[in-house]
């Protein structure tokens, strides 16, 4: 069966705003805040979290190790 995302976690404290994993993610789950946070920083959000695959790219890619996906496997 096909893996699904249970949700996927961004560490606001971590996460710096530089939207590598919205770049890597070959679903279109992640896309940009409309808001900056209180640092000012657009803050990735999760978009379409069915589209997820759980191919984990994005957490790969994270040079902050600041998302993480949670699935049901
Ligand atoms: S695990 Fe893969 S499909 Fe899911 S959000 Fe990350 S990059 Fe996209
Ligand atoms: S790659 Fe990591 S630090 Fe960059 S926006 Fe995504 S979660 Fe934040």
């Amino acid at each position: 069966m096909a893996k699904k995302a249970q949700k996927i976690v961004i560490d606001s404290k971590m996460c710096k705003g530089c939207h590598i994993c919205i770049s890597v993610c070959p679903h279109a789950v992640l896309e940009k805040a409309n808001e900056v946070d209180n640092r000012g920083f657009f803050l990735p959000i999760v978009a379409d979290l069915e589209a997820c695959k759980v191919c984990r790219l994005c957490e790969m890619e994270c040079p902050d190790f600041a998302i993480a996906v949670v699935s049901d496997e």
